[in-house]
This record gives C-alpha cells, structure tokens and sequence, in this order.
C-alpha cells in the first residue's frame, strides 16, 4: 500500500526552526528515517521557519521550492502570510509546479485574524483554482468562505473534532477535506466518526512530525474498511494531484 503524508513540517536551518529536543526531532533527516521504518512514500512540507514567524517565509518557500525539485520525498506546500505582498507573486509564479500542492496558511502561529483575510486569502485561490491547507481557525465561518469561492478546496487540517466534519457536510460544492495529521488523532472516536459522516475521500493522511508509526496505525486499526484506508493513505491524494510516487 503507498502512503503520502499530505502535512508535515521540517527544520531548515534558518532562524524561526521549531527546537527540537530528544524526545521530539525537527530534521529532514531525522523525518526520512521514520518514513523509511513506516513505509511512507513521499510528505508534503512546509518548513517550519515559513510558519513558525513571519519574517523568512519568502525565503523558506524558495529554498524548500529547490529542494522538492530534486527530491522524490518531497512536496510543498506553499506559505502564504496574506500581508506580505511579496508572497502572491511567488505562488503565482510557483503553483503550477508539480511538486507545489498548494497554500498553506497559519493564522495562529503568524498572528493575524482569519476573518479580517480570508476574502483576500480565498479569492486568491480561486483565482488559482488550487489547494488551501489551514491550521484550524474559526472552524464555522470557514464554511461561507468555501461556499463563496467553490474553485477553491479547503483543507482544515489535524481532525479532532465535530465541526470540522460538519464544514464537510456542509459545503456546498464539496470543498472542504481535512486530515488525520497531529496529536488529536489519538481521540478513539474520531476517524470512525468522520468517515461515517462524510466519507473517507474526504481525509487525507497527515503526520505533522508526530511518530509515523502512531499516525499510520491510527488508520491502520481504525474500524473502518480496507478501502477507506486506502483512500485516506495514498487514492485521495492521487485523485486530486499529479504524484509520482
Ligand atoms: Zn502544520
């Protein structure tokens, strides 16, 4: 069975690197070893300098643009703080690449209201007709938001909980997923639920760093069938974007 991690992060060298410590390790390197041991293909990153602070997300996309062109483990996700002008142009100039996914935006972490920019945000992916991946962030208004720009789909990362799957139900043109990325997918409910409700086509497989073995026997052992798994590994990321993997 292929398996890609649609939402991870890793450390790059710059200066706003997430510290690691010995019980939790931030590199690339580090981060292939555990692919390797949980036979995991290929991630879709972000560094983690481009979300971590808002002055070198330019420069991280760039570098982390040079290193998926040259490595088959790697996807991007693009970082877009929408009050950096400098930003639209570089993933206007970038989007179509094959390795590039989409946008990834982090209001959280970089510090400004999801509302007072998700006009300008989301219409600019419609534009693009591409990918947005979000931290969680005022889950129930996100649903006018995808309803307004259908060309748009909208990932509203780490599942954790009922409105998130209720975005799903109820979006109009089918575009809101999520995915099974990060701590919360330890709930012993959660998976189960949101594909009893929604489907599994609409979760992506995700590990945001945590252990791979724990985020892929999550889905390994969740009581759903065989074909919901694999959706949520690999066949969904496979229906939506071109991988070669
Ligand atoms: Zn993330």
């Amino acid at each position: 069975m292929k398996i890609i991690d649609m939402h991870t992060h890793c450390n790059c060298g710059f200066k706003n690197d997430c510290p690691e410590n010995e019980v939790h390790k931030r590199n690339f390197e580090f981060l292939m070893k555990e692919y390797e041991s949980s036979g995991i293909s290929a991630g879709v990153f972000s560094y983690y300098s481009a979300i971590l602070g808002t002055d070198e997300v330019y420069e991280s996309n760039e570098l982390l643009f040079k290193q998926a062109q040259t490595d088959d483990r790697v996807y991007q996700w693009l970082v877009l703080d929408p009050r950096q002008d400098m930003l639209f142009p570089q993933i206007e100039e970038k989007i179509k690449n094959k390795k590039v996914m989409g946008i990834k935006i982090q209001s959280k972490s970089q510090n400004y209201d999801i509302l007072e920019y998700a006009d300008k945000i989301f219409s600019f992916a419609n534009e693009l007709k591409c990918f947005v991946l979000m931290h969680p962030d005022k889950i129930t208004s996100m649903l006018s938001f995808a309803d307004k720009y259908p060309h748009m789909n909208l990932i509203i990362a780490h599942l954790y909980c009922v409105d998130q799957v209720d975005a799903i139900k109820n979006a109009k043109y089918g575009n809101i997923f999520t995915d099974t990325s990060g701590m919360d997918s330890r709930l012993n409910n959660v998976i189960e639920y949101a594909v009893e409700r929604v489907g599994s086509e609409k979760i992506f497989f995700g590990t945001d760093t945590y252990s791979c073995g724990f985020q892929r026997g999550r889905i390994e052992y969740a009581r759903i069938s065989d074909k919901d798994k694999e959706n949520i590994f690999y066949e969904n990321a496979k229906r939506h974007f071109e991988l070669n993997i």
